[in-house]
């Protein structure tokens, strides 16, 4: 983050409707790895740009190769932020749900070469990654992953995207270091709440055993697959309340453009949670912004 959206977070810290101040950051962030990520971003874009809310994408680096000119000219504004999603969307850890990590000379690619085409296309820092569907204990222990990550001079990763033993909803978790790993200067910057693919069935994985139990947030778990935008929305809702209810650093849910453009071509659901995101005082702001408060908070 430059001074300039440094500023832009301070001069965007929001008042709830009430008048009480909130130090929550509401985080809009897109996983952009599939050929029909295109289309949906160009949507996704508008929107953003109408109400002026920023956002982190992570992009992932075979996505971006395929269309890097209309990447670069749909996400050049100061209010996105580029970030990584590997280079080809393999997993670098074991996913109880998704399966098996790849071998050591495939993670080094996932993690070093998306990094570089990022940095080349958008030709700004690219400072984190958020690993292909994330772990329920982030990158904790992974100490080979972790060397990678540093090789490659990444801030932050936002790898910690389950809940307890591989459940949805993602728990509201805060910032941590690694420094219990060796890298005191990474930070994990949690997603939250659900892969909205999951909510929508948009995987076709049908019923899985998927949810905790007892669970910690039963609130935040739908009786079925949600079927509207505003199914989805009342789903969101749960968790920016909770998040500035509980004075958490951040909420960010976990957003991928293709599955929000198939269920929700109007892309209504982004309004309605963004319009909350407002309403109840959450401060807009990008990830890499969160790496910057956390850092300046730790030194
Ligand atoms: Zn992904």
């Amino acid at each position: 983050m430059g001074l300039a959206a440094a500023a832009s977070v301070s001069h965007n810290r929001a008042r709830a409707a009430d008048g009480s101040p909130s130090r929550t950051l509401y985080i809009a962030a897109y996983d952009t790895e599939s050929p029909n990520c295109l289309a949906a971003c160009k949507k996704i874009v508008a929107v953003h740009k109408q109400l002026e809310m920023p956002a982190t994408f992570f992009l992932v680096g075979r996505t971006l190769e395929a269309n890097a000119a209309e990447y670069k000219m749909l996400l050049s504004d100061p209010l996105f932020e580029v970030a990584s999603h590997t280079w080809s969307h393999k997993l670098l850890c074991d996913n109880a749900m998704c399966g098996k990590a790849v071998s050591p000379e495939e993670k080094r690619d996932e993690i070093l070469k998306s990094k570089a085409l990022i940095e080349q296309v958008f030709e700004r820092p690219c400072v984190g990654l958020r690993p292909a569907v994330g772990f329920d204990t982030g990158l904790k222990g992974a100490a080979d992953v972790l060397a990678l990550v540093r090789e490659a001079g990444y801030r932050y990763v936002s790898s910690l995207l389950w809940g307890p033993d591989c459940s949805m909803p993602a728990l509201i978790e805060a910032p941590f270091h690694y420094g219990a790993d060796g890298s005191p200067g990474l930070w994990e910057l949690p997603g939250h709440g659900w892969h909205e693919n999951l909510l929508k069935d948009n995987n076709r994985w049908g019923p899985k055993r998927l949810t905790l139990w007892p669970s910690p947030m039963p609130e935040g778990i739908p009786t079925k697959f949600v079927k509207t935008p505003d199914d989805e929305f009342q789903v969101n809702r749960v968790f920016l309340e909770k998040a500035r209810e509980w004075g958490k650093p951040h909420v960010s849910l976990i957003w991928h453009p293709w599955s929000l453009n198939a269920f929700d071509p109007d892309m209504k659901m982004l309004e309605l949670t963004f319009a909350h995101a407002r309403r109840i005082g959450l401060t807009p702001a990008t990830f890499a912004d969160l790496a910057k408060q956390m850092a300046v908070g730790q030194a």
